[in-house]
């Protein structure tokens, strides 16, 4: 997916100020290139410069970057979050790990230094049971065939897998096997369990570990102060685990701005289970509430194809009034609530995808019969049909090319240090979130 592929896709709008006509020019040395970042940010126009998460909501262009609820790769995850916030993400949402959490905030802090922007929220990922999202990959490098060609490593989009010859006299940087067949094994920070690698071992070695996260912990990072949002993930085919987790986080819940739910389509009996979830959370939900639905868990770097399960799911939710949105909240300044979300199989073609069913930044209210296009700038808001599209396989894969050859090059280091490869990220950052942004192209497609 090329830059110019993914901004080609008009907007319904686009505000292009005098100034985001200004060209950028391009300096090649690494001295300049931050400036060149800073100029390409404000040339762009990102509307987080003074637009809210919550406006973004309202608007249907929020977007979420989606480090992965396993992910746990601190450096990976602190380069990530910089990078998709100068590029103007509203949320990041990360594993439930205090590490990483700082590194998401630590991040954002270094974007903000960089550019003056309205800092994202930061969202944390939990299950009430057995989840895709929560597993692991595991096995014995010891007991791999020597003569194995090792397509686990191939199929792996998170490098995160590692194998030697025991005999490679090269060093690893993490505990290595000696004995046995091979050195190394899966890296377990940044295996995010996509399963890719289950079924394509030829000598079925691979274990699958799942796990669920510990209340009490998720409760006291919640309290610390630097998460914004939770999101739970669920079957939603049955509500125990999910009201047990619920209750035992309630004391925290009040730290929040929004609590976000994951399901996956579960066909006739998906609203039911919404509105069974909803009753659980109402008595103690007092702040935003969103429904991210996940078409097609994990698949968004895959291909076109992959982005529509959710589009058609969030078809289905958009049409009915029998979900759980506009109780929570109803008096509010906001008058808002259970926001609809993309996830799952998103990638560059999702926003084409919205559109071409009349679902992109649309508005839909009881007062009218048929949807009505949103006005930029419009003085009061309008509740947008679906609220926005959370990017995670995809949106990591188009910037973690440019991290690798960066750690190849340089080692694990701070991206802002070396500015010519911010740039580079943040070019392919931006042509992602920009479709959901409608920004202005030209800028980036000028460098
Ligand atoms: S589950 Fe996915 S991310 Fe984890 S090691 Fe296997 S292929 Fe890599
Ligand atoms: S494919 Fe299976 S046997 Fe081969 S290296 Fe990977 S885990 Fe070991």
């Amino acid at each position: 997916m090329s830059i110019a592929m993914a901004l080609s896709i008009s907007c319904n709008y686009t505000a292009v100020s005098a100034q985001n006509q200004v060209r950028v020019t391009v300096k090649s040395n690494s001295t300049t290139a931050l400036e060149n970042v800073r100029n390409l940010v404000r040339a762009v126009g990102i509307p987080s410069v003074k637009s809210s998460p919550v406006e973004s909501l309202q608007k249907g262009n929020w977007v979420k970057l989606i480090c992965g609820a396993s992910f746990e790769d601190v450096v990976d995850i602190r380069n990530l979050s910089l990078v998709y916030t100068l590029a103007g993400v509203d949320c990041i949402d990360c594993a439930a790990d205090a590490s990483v959490v700082s590194a998401v905030n630590e991040g954002i802090e270094a974007a903000t230094e960089i550019f003056d922007l309205l800092r994202p929220w930061v969202m944390i990922s939990v299950n009430d049971d057995e989840d895709l999202h929560f597993r692991k990959a595991e096995f014995d490098p010891e007991d791999c065939p020597l003569d194995c060609s090792r397509p686990c490593q191939m199929v792996c989009p998170a490098n995160a897998i590692s194998l030697e010859d025991r005999n490679s006299t090269s060093q690893l940087s993490y505990a290595a096997n000696t004995n046995g067949g091979f050195k190394g094994g899966v890296l377990t920070e940044r295996c995010y369990g996509c399963g890719r690698c289950f079924p394509i071992c030829p000598y079925d070695k691979i274990n699958v570990v799942t796990y669920i996260r510990d209340i009490n912990s998720t409760a006291e990072l919640i309290k610390r102060g630097d998460v914004d949002a939770l999101e739970i993930h669920t079957s939603a085919r049955q509500t125990s685990p999910f009201k047990e987790l619920w209750d035992g986080l309630q004391d925290s819940i009040r730290h929040l701005r929004l609590v976000a739910v994951s399901l996956p389509d579960i066909g006739e009996t998906t609203i039911t289970s919404m509105n069974s979830l909803y009753s659980i959370m109402e008595p103690h939900l007092h702040c935003l509430n969103l429904w991210q639905l996940d078409g097609r868990p994990m698949s968004g770097d895959i291909g076109r194809g992959a982005t529509k399960a959710s589009i058609s799911f969030a078809r289905r939710l958009a049409a009915t009034r029998e979900r759980p949105n506009d109780k929570a909240l109803s008096k509010s300044f906001l008058d808002i609530s259970g926001f609809l979300q993309l996830a799952g199989g998103t990638n560059a073609h999702t926003v084409d995808g919205l559109r071409k069913v009349g679902l992109f930044q649309t508005s839909s209210s009881s007062e009218n019969s048929r949807d009505e296009k949103l006005k930029v700038g419009s003085p009061s808001p309008m509740n947008a049909s679906i609220a926005g599209v959370a990017y995670g396989g995809y949106a990591r894969k188009i910037v973690g090319r440019v991290l690798s050859t960066m750690q190849s090059q340089q080692g694990a280091v701070r991206i802002e240090e070396h500015p010519e490869h911010l740039l580079q990220a943040l070019r392919e950052a931006l042509a992602l979130v920009g479709t959901v942004k409608c920004y202005d192209p030209s800028p980036v497609l000028l460098q």
